[in-house]
Order: C-alpha cells, then structure tokens, then sequence
C-alpha cells in the first residue's frame, strides 16, 4: 500500500488510544502490563502522555478514541479532560473510558460526558461476591447497579460489562447468577473473556507452580469452561445481545466502532506505555513498562502481515473475511482441511469460523500464520 493510500485511510476511520496503565491493585488474574498507581509516577506519566500527544502530527481526524490500559476512571477529572483536549475533533463518534466498578460517582459521569467520552466500559468480570473477592477486587453487584443507574442518569447510556468465564470457585450456578445480572442490568454491549492461564499474570503463575493462592486449586476446567461460553452465547442471544466477535456482543448498532477498527485492520494510534498503533501498512509498539516510556526509549515497530492478519484477525468476527481470489488459492489447503472438520463455513463469498470452530479458533488461526 503506497502512503497516500494510507493517509487516505487514516483520514476516513482512524482511532486514537490512550493508555493509562495504574490500578488501584492488581488484580490476580491481570496479564497486561499495569501497575498499582504511586502519586508520583502517575504525575509524571500523565505530562509525557501530554507531551506524546502534543508533539503527534495531527494530519488526520480521530473517528473513534479509547481510554484503557488499567484504571482510567480514577484519572483526576482536570487530567482527564486535559487529555482529551488534545486530541482533535471532538465530538468524536464513540470515546469509550474502563471503568473499575467503585470508582463511579456522578461528578466523575458527569466530568466524563463534558469531556466527550460517549461510552462506558465497566470491568465486572463477575456478580458473584466469593469470585470477585478471589481475583482480589472489591465491589459487589449492588454497587455495580448503582453505578451503572449513576452512568445512565448522566447521560452515559452506552454501557459495556465485562465477565470472565472461567474464574476460581464458578459453577453452572454461579456462571447463570453473573447472566442473570446480566439480564436485570440490561446493558447494550457485553464482552466475555475466558480466563487465560499464563506466566503473565499471579494466578497463572500460581496455577504453573501447582500452587494453591489465589484459588488456583478452584478453576473449572476447560471443558466447563467452554460449557460456561455456550451458555453465555445463548443466554445474550435471547436477550438480543449477539455476538459480533468471539469475545464480543451487542444490541444492534452497539457494537463497539473502536474495537472494531482492530478486527478490521483499520488504522489507529496509540500513546502511552505499551500502546500500539498501525497506519495501515506499519505496526508501532510504545515500550512496554511505564519505566521506559518515562525514560523516552524507543518503541518497536515492523511491517504488518496484512494477509496472514486478515485471517487470524479477520476472523474472529462473526460475519468473517471475503477472501481475495489469490487468498482462496493460498490458503485452499488449509481452507478445504477446516470446512472438511467443520471448524469453518462458507457462502462461496465469506468465509467464517462455525460455532464449533470458535471454541477452537487458536487452532484455526495457528494455521494461517507463517513459521
Ligand atoms: S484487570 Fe484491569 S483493573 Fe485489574 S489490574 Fe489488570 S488492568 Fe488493572
């Protein structure tokens, strides 16, 4: 793709993200690269992520803006809306913040929807008090429905929750108490992760080790787990909340235009530690700790595989990719192989992993990635 193309692009859809990588503990399950927040490393991180901000060339007009990284609903009110006074174009079409349920009050909603955020993200993970209290956060489902009637009296009615399938101590019963919340609370947008057991995280760590901390000897399997999915897809598909990704359901017209820009390799920056960017062509990576970022080292950047991308990014939207001509002759093989073992489908056009091959979409996308 030559670089006008690309500035093209970037002028019609791109999105902007800022991360804001501080908790106000880190939870025992939490892989990303943020931290517990110290008064004065946060200071000091918010005037670089100003800076990075200030000294962007602004050739081009953000459509989308996501606030994320650990915690940015603690931001100071007056830090918050100075970032986003730097970034152009507001109203911007959707500008999503994370929110930790606890930190909602209707100054900060309010505060928010002033400073042009249009979209809440509320990290749930679960509604039942024992899971919550073992991933080492502390609010319980009454505080989540108060804030959440917080949010939407302010005008914040574009609400995310997310849960995690696969926490220690879940059942079938506990699992269908977090959906009927779920239900009660009536959000348009609803995200479910399956926990991710990895060496990043205490609780991975923990379980690795054969450890017993953090109710690691409690996690469902993985069998359970994938019955956990189901039964989300299910539950939300009544309530008309579909799944638009594999991680990702909304009422119609809610899903997430951000996000969306990732699945569909277009272009978005990102500031702060460990954010990414892509122009279309260049994939940009910030340094990863806050340390770094704070000392100006360079990030990382390398040359997008757009064609592999389309595939293992691609796919994991629910209407899937239109393969290229030369894309059905490269990959027919592998093509053939999946549509055989019923882990895709296809009209002839599209091409989309079936229900079953969601389940087993890493081993999908495995293959469409070269050595
Ligand atoms: S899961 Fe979210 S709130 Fe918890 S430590 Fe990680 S980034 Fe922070």
């Amino acid at each position: 793709m030559d670089a006008r193309l690309c500035a093209a692009i970037m002028v019609a859809v791109a999105g902007v993200y800022l991360s804001y990588p501080f908790c106000a503990q880190k939870c025992t399950y939490c892989n990303f690269a943020s931290g517990v927040a110290r008064a004065e490393e946060t200071s000091q991180y918010l005037r670089a992520l100003a800076a990075e901000l200030r000294a962007h060339q602004w050739q081009w007009t953000p459509e989308t803006l996501y606030l994320g990284g650990g915690t940015p609903s603690t931001l100071p009110l007056d830090d918050l809306s100075e970032l986003l006074s730097l970034v152009p174009s507001k109203p911007w079409r959707e500008a999503t913040i994370e929110a930790a349920p606890g930190t909602i009050t209707a100054e900060r909603a309010s505060a928010w929807a002033n400073a042009g955020i249009t979209r809440v993200s509320l990290g749930v993970q679960s509604f039942v008090e024992s899971e919550i209290r073992r991933t080492g956060r502390k609010h319980t489902a009454l505080m989540v429905e108060r804030e959440i009637a917080t949010l939407r009296h302010c005008g914040l009615t574009n609400i995310n929750v997310d849960l995690i399938a696969g926490l220690s101590g879940q059942t079938g019963d506990t699992w269908r108490e977090s959906l009927d919340w779920v239900e009660r609370l009536n959000p348009p947008h609803v995200s479910v992760y399956m926990l991710e057991i990895d060496s990043g995280s205490r609780l991975g760590n923990e379980v690795l080790l054969g450890g017993r901390r953090y109710g690691a000897a409690d996690l469902p399997g993985g069998d359970q787990v994938a019955d956990f999915y189901e039964m989300a897809v299910e539950r939300l598909g009544s309530l008309g909340i579909h799944r638009y990704e594999i991680s990702n359901f909304a009422r119609p017209g809610f899903e997430s235009r951000h996000n969306l820009k990732y699945w569909k390799l277009e272009p978005y920056a990102g500031f702060g530690a460990d954010a990414h960017s892509f122009d279309g062509v260049t994939r940009r990576q910030n340094p990863e700790s806050v340390r770094e970022y704070l000392e100006g080292r360079p990030g990382e950047s390398c040359a997008a595989r757009i064609r592999e991308e389309r595939f293992f990014v691609g796919l994991r939207l629910t209407a899937g990719i239109q393969p290229h001509p030369e894309e059905w002759r490269l990959y027919q093989i592998t093509i053939d192989r999946f549509l055989a073992d019923g882990l895709l489908e296809t009209d002839g056009a599209s091409l989309r992993l079936t229900p079953r091959g969601v389940l087993l979409s890493n081993e999908v996308f495995q293959e469409f990635l070269s050595p």
